[in-house]
């Protein structure tokens, strides 16, 4: 937390929104909290952060976030415990992901101070919008914009810093099929991929649309190359069980370093579950499917957690996936669970 005062300024709403919110029916990512974080950079240096009202702001039409989508952000959640202890989940790899990408789309870096410091500040401010029981959680998004205006194309030299929360219950999306992608691309080479840039989302949307209306919920994303290696589900990791091992592609440039995906794979190992990281062939996943040895497939992401995948469909055909008593996501996915709810001993030093 933030040391004094002098650290950040503070000016608290003179009446709470929180009494007019029904937790029982939220929406994903539709309701925020009483206050948001704004720290700005200008001049080579970050500013001090403020923490105020939740309100919309005034930018330039001319922002470069606007014309060049000079826009990253970041997706985790806060929990709370029976003791009304409020919890987060490895902050410190989102900080590290958020300066990866703001290094991949030329804007300034930020300290741990502001980051972590004003989150847990923020969020202490909060911590009535964090729910207890199992699925809820408060969403947190920071995110950086570059506010300088001028439509010139190149970086700006002004960025703004924010956090926002919104509280979630956690969602059953219904049976989730999906289509593999055979010409559409999420990520190349040398681009943006591994960041978690706007632009890689709003990318999405046309293909996405495109599958929703053949009945499809998720796209999984094949490298752009060649459409033979499998690499993601929509905005999720995505891992195979053939027979009894787990596989996940590795990380690359085409690929977000998933908080979620690096987690069950170090649950997986203790839990003496057999997890390859590897690329899996499509040629592979449908001699797998026919064969019967493929067992699940599930998308692995801080929304969901763990999303298990019914059936996927590859050129015209749809292959169903059986029925499985023993599933290994759901088991991955309970004991996550527990360990961010403080529900089970957290060994690995996750929750913080
Ligand atoms: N891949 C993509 C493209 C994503 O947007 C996300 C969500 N951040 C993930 C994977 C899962 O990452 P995490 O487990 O850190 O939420």
């Amino acid at each position: 937390m933030l040391k004094n005062s002098s650290e950040i300024d503070i000016t608290r709403v003179t009446q709470s929104k929180i009494k007019d919110v029904d937790f029982e029916n939220l929406t994903f990512g539709n309701v925020f909290t009483d206050h948001m974080l704004i720290c700005d950079y200008k001049e080579g240096k970050w500013q001090k952060p403020i923490i105020k009202p939740y309100e919309p702001f005034l930018i330039d039409p001319s922002a470069k976030v606007f014309h060049y989508g000079q826009a990253i952000f970041e997706g985790m959640k806060a929990y709370k415990d029976e003791n009304d202890d409020v919890w987060l989940f490895r902050p410190d790899q989102n900080l590290d992901r958020f300066n990866k990408s703001a290094i991949r789309l030329a804007m300034p870096e930020i300290s741990e101070h502001i980051f972590i410091d004003g989150l847990k500040t923020l969020v202490d401010m909060e911590r009535d919008w964090v729910k207890k029981g199992l699925g809820n959680t408060l969403y947190i998004r920071p995110f950086m914009i570059a506010i300088g205006s001028g439509v010139i194309a190149q970086p700006s030299t002004q960025y703004r810093f924010m956090i926002i929360l919104s509280p979630a219950r956690s969602y059953y999306s219904g049976e989730v099929k999906v289509t593999i992608a055979e010409h559409f691309s999420r990520a190349a080479n040398g681009g943006i991929g591994a960041a978690k840039a706007a632009g890689n989302y709003s990318a999405q949307f046309y293909p996405q649309k495109l599958a929703q209306e053949q009945g499809f919920q998720q796209i999984i994303w094949t490298d752009d190359a060649t459409h033979t290696k499998l690499e993601e589900a929509g905005t999720m990791n995505v891992f195979f069980r053939i027979n009894d091992t787990i596989y996940t592609a590795p990380v690359s440039e085409r690929i977000l370093d998933g908080v979620t995906r690096k987690s069950l794979i170090e649950l997986a190992k203790r839990e003496g579950i057999k997890v390859e990281e590897r690329s899996v062939l499509v040629d592979e996943l449908v001699v797998a499917a026919k064969d019967g040895s493929l067992k699940e497939i599930f998308g692995a992401g801080t929304a969901a957690v763990v999303s298990p995948i019914v059936g996927f469909q590859y050129k015209e055909t749809y292959y169903e996936l059986p029925k499985t008593e023993d599933s290994i996501a759901l088991q991955l996915k309970d004991k996550l669970t527990k360990i961010q709810y403080k529900l089970a001993e957290d060994t690995f030093g996750w929750t913080v």
